[in-house]
């Protein structure tokens, strides 16, 4: 599963981030995961737990996905439609010709940290 390595890469930068920043722990990450992008989601699911162990920052750390739409246009009737739904053919008219227009992306989105606990006032 190339699931695993990329979610690796996007744990260390969402750690090497947070350490940059003197945050201690992260309490969520969002992967932009498209429809296109050739990744399954329920294999990040599946290996967020194994990725983060040993990684105290990412205690209790939940991942978040957002899956944009893998839009097609059609380079023959110029119709747009949603490529997974219709096996990569225009509905309109048969064509398999298309631009590809969204959902190929995968990226680390969002990193949610933990606020620090305040410091008592005196
Ligand atoms: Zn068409």
């Amino acid at each position: 599963m190339h699931e695993i390595s990329v979610l690796k890469r996007a744990v260390d930068l969402a750690e090497q981030t947070a350490i940059d920043n003197n945050i201690d722990r992260i309490a969520y990450i969002t992967l932009e995961v498209g429809e296109l992008s050739g990744y399954l989601p329920v294999f990040f699911e599946k290996y967020f737990d194994v990725v983060i162990e040993d990684r105290p920052i990412f205690e209790g750390a939940e991942l978040k996905m957002i899956r944009p739409r893998g839009e097609g246009l059609c380079l023959d009737c110029h119709a747009m439609y949603n490529v997974m739904q219709n096996e990569g053919m225009c509905p309109k008219c048969g064509s398999r010709n298309k631009k590809i227009l969204g959902g190929q992306q995968f990226l680390l989105k969002e990193i949610g940290f933990v606020e620090p606990a305040p410091s008592p006032q005196n």
